[in-house]
C-alpha cells in the first residue's frame, strides 16, 4: 500500500540544476602598468583564475572592483556576487566601475584593460593614480566554463553592409577591439574623439574601413563636439551616396562638406534598413544626441543603432 502513496514531491518537476552564472569575480594582481599615451594607461591583470576568463572580444564589458581602505577585497562576495554585494552594509561594499576587456589571453592567464586618465576624482580614477605592479586587484568578468558566450558584448551588426562606429576616449578600447575583429571585407567608417593629438593609438583596420581619430585640439570645444560634427558630415554623405547608389566607401569623409539629401528621403527608416549598422558609445549626452540624429533626423532604423552611455559628464557612476 505504501508504495502507492505519492511521495511529497510527486507532480513537482525535478528542480533544475542551477545554471552557472555567466560572470564571476576573479582575484588577480596587477602585473604591469603601461602608459600608452598621455590619456591612456594599460593595466595588465594576471592570475591563475584567468584561465577561465571568457575571451569573446569585441566590446566585452567587465567590472573593475576597487579596494576598500583597510580591508581591500576581503568583503567582496564570490560566485553569484551581485545580490550578496547589494545586501552588504555600505562600508563593506567595494565600489566598482565598468570597463572593456581590451585583450584576454587565457593561456597566459592575463587580461588587459585600457583606462582613461581623468582628473574628475572618481574612485576608479583615484585608484589608477596610485596603482602599481604587484597590487592586488579584482575583476568581474565572463566565465568561459559557464557555457554562456557573448554575455556583455553589444556589437551585433547582423547582415548590415556598412558599419559606422563612433565614440570618445572611454570607448576607444572597445572600438579598437571591434575594429581588429572586423572581417577583411568590412566597410564603413570609425570616429574616435580623444583628448589630444598624442592620444591617437595604433589601429589596423580592414581596407574598406577608414579610421578617423579626432583630437580635441580646441581647448574650448565641448566634449563630443568633434564627434558630433564628424558623424553628421559622414552620415550626410553616406545617405546621399546610398540614395545615388554610390559605394559609400568611395566617399571621402574629409572633403566635400555637403548635405545633399534628396527631398523627403531622411526620415524614411525603411529606406536605409539593413544597410547601415551604427555603434555609438561615450559620454551619455553626446551619444544620446547622436542617436537622436541618426534615428529621428536621418531615419536609420532604430534597431540598427547600438548606443551606449559609458559615463555622464559631472556625475559619478553609482
Ligand atoms: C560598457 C562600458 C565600457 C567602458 N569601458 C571603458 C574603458 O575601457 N576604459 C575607460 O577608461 N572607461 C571605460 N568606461 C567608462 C568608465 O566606466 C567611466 O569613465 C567611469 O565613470 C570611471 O569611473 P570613475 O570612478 O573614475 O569616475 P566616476 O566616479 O564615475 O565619476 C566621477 C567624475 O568623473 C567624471 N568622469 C568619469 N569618467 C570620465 C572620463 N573618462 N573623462 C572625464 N571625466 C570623467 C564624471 O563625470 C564625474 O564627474 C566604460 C563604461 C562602460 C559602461
Amino acid at each position: 500500500m505504501s508504495s502507492l502513496v505519492a511521495p511529497p514531491t510527486a507532480g513537482v518537476p525535478a528542480r533544475p540544476v542551477a545554471a552557472k552564472p555567466a560572470h564571476r569575480p576573479y582575484r588577480v594582481r596587477v602585473a604591469a602598468v603601461t602608459p600608452l599615451s598621455p590619456s591612456f594607461v594599460r593595466l595588465t591583470f594576471a592570475g591563475d583564475d584567468l584561465a577561465d576568463f571568457g575571451a569573446d572580444g569585441l566590446d566585452q564589458r567587465i567590472k573593475v572592483v576597487l579596494p576598500l581602505p583597510g580591508t581591500g577585497f576581503d568583503t567582496f562576495p564570490g560566485g553569484d556576487w551581485w545580490s550578496a554585494w547589494r545586501a552588504l552594509p555600505d562600508h563593506q561594499r567595494n565600489p566598482f566601475r565598468t570597463y572593456t576587456a581590451r585583450a584576454v589571453r587565457p593561456a597566459e592567464r592575463e587580461v588587459d584593460v585600457d583606462f582613461v586618465v581623468h582628473a574628475d576624482g572618481g574612485p576608479a580614477a583615484a585608484w589608477l593614480a596610485t596603482v602599481a605592479a604587484g597590487d592586488e586587484a579584482m575583476l568581474v568578468g565572463p566565465d568561459a566554463t559557464s557555457g554562456v558566450r557573448g554575455s556583455g558584448v553589444e556589437w551585433a551588426p547582423g547582415s548590415a553592409r556598412t558599419v559606422m562606429i563612433a565614440g570618445d576616449e572611454t570607448a576607444a578600447p572597445a572600438i579598437c577591439s571591434i575594429v581588429e575583429q572586423l572581417p577583411a571585407d568590412a566597410r564603413g567608417c570609425v570616429f574616435v574623439e580623444v583628448p589630444g593629438e598624442a592620444d591617437v593609438l595604433p589601429l589596423a583596420a580592414p581596407a574598406g574601413v577608414s579610421v578617423h581619430w579626432l583630437p580635441r585640439v580646441d581647448a574650448h570645444a565641448g566634449h563630443g563636439e568633434r564627434l558630433q560634427r564628424a558623424v553628421r558630415d559622414w552620415t550626410a554623405r553616406y545617405v546621399t551616396a546610398w540614395h545615388r547608389g554610390v559605394d559609400v566607401t568611395d566617399v571621402d569623409v574629409d572633403h566635400d562638406l555637403l548635405w545633399d539629401v534628396p527631398q523627403g528621403e531622411p526620415g524614411r527608416g525603411a529606406a536605409l534598413e539593413g544597410d547601415l549598422y551604427a555603434w555609438l558609445a561615450g559620454e551619455a549626452a553626446a551619444i544620446k544626441s547622436l542617436r537622436r540624429f541618426l534615428v529621428s533626423e536621418v531615419g536609420v532604423d532604430r534597431r540598427q543603432v547600438a548606443f551606449m552611455g559609458y559615463w555622464r559628464l559631472g556625475r559619478s557612476e553609482m
